[in-house]
């Protein structure tokens, strides 16, 4: 086991939610953070969704045990003061260097000594904001897939001014909330997961778009070649039509810019953003 024992959370959004209440679930207390009462009270509605999702989907939740993590979460809108016992602070707030370098920059002169700062950010490098934490040494990225709780890969990544020990010592956290720990070796944009995911998906739409194969036949060629359970398209419909899209508008790529005008006409403005909606490449 390590010495983490309070854990804060900072942002209560879609993934801090899930993060705060997988931390509480697996024995930690945890503090909650948000910015106001508002989105703390919406932090309130998503781990109660969160408690009866894992009743239903999670082994050995059920007869209270879901609850008593719930039990765990303490909430404060106040950052410095919500730093100020922890012994490892999550950051999960929007995807802005500037927002997280103000945000770190308050939890730097705030939190203890001892304590261990990571991030979940997604596209943007820690190195590029290590330093406006003021102890970059004790600063990584620790990346989660969303829906934690069966998509439960947990990617540790440090800088090249990560203490190594630091590193071991989240690996073995994110062990200890039931995830299973991806150790990258340095710096990577996309993590291992998406480096894997995004070509495969781009290939995938252009493809399509192309004109080479329908989208039937392309998931099917993946399913039936390599034994993978879903699709390019079907992965599509899970991940929602939008990031792809934000993604697909800015890449210089004919055949990306082609799909991203298709995925706004024929599917975003149609309202078929895929599995959430009930309907996108195809029908749930
Ligand atoms: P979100 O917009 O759902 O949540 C962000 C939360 O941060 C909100 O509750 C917001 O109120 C709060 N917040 C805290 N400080 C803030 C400030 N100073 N200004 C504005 N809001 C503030 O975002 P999310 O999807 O949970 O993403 C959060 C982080 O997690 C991002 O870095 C993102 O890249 C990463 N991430 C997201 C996913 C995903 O699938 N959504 C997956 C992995 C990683």
């Amino acid at each position: 086991m390590t010495d983490i024992k309070t854990v804060t959370v900072l942002g209560t959004g879609v993934l801090g939610s899930q993060i705060a209440y997988a931390t509480a679930y697996a024995g930690f207390d945890v503090v909650a953070y948000d910015i106001d009462a508002t989105a703390l009270d919406k932090a309130r509605e998503r781990f109660d969704v969160l408690v009866a999702t894992y009743e239903a989907q999670v082994e050995g939740a059920t007869g209270g045990k879901a609850k008593d993590g719930l039990a765990r979460i303490t909430y404060s809108a106040d950052l410095a003061e919500a730093v100020k016992d922890a012994d490892l602070v999550i950051e999960a707030v929007p995807e802005s260097l500037e927002i997280k370098r103000a945000t770190w920059q308050t939890v730097g002169e705030s939190a203890p000594e001892r304590a261990i700062f990571a991030t979940n950010s997604s596209t943007l490098l820690p190195s590029e904001f290590m330093e406006a934490t003021g102890r970059p040494d004790r600063f990584l990225a620790l990346h989660f897939a969303n829906r934690i709780w069966v998509q439960n890969t947990a990617e540790v990544m440090g800088t090249a001014k990560t203490d190594p020990a630091v590193y071991e010592t989240v690996v073995e956290f994110a062990r200890s909330i039931n995830m299973v720990p991806i150790e990258v070796k340095k710096e990577q944009a996309g993590y291992v997961l998406n480096s894997l995911l995004v070509p495969l998906l781009n290939a995938a739409s252009a493809l399509w778009v192309e004109g080479v194969a329908d989208v039937e036949t392309i998931d099917k060629t993946w399913r039936i070649a390599t034994g993978a359970p879903m699709g390019p398209f079907q992965i599509f419909d899970v991940i929602g039509m939008v990031t792809p899209y934000n993604i697909a508008r800015t890449s210089d790529e004919p055949s990306q810019q082609k799909f991203a005008e298709i995925l706004k006409r024929d599917f975003i403005d149609q309202g078929k953003l895929g599995v959430a909606s009930g309907e996108g490449f195809y029908s749930y």
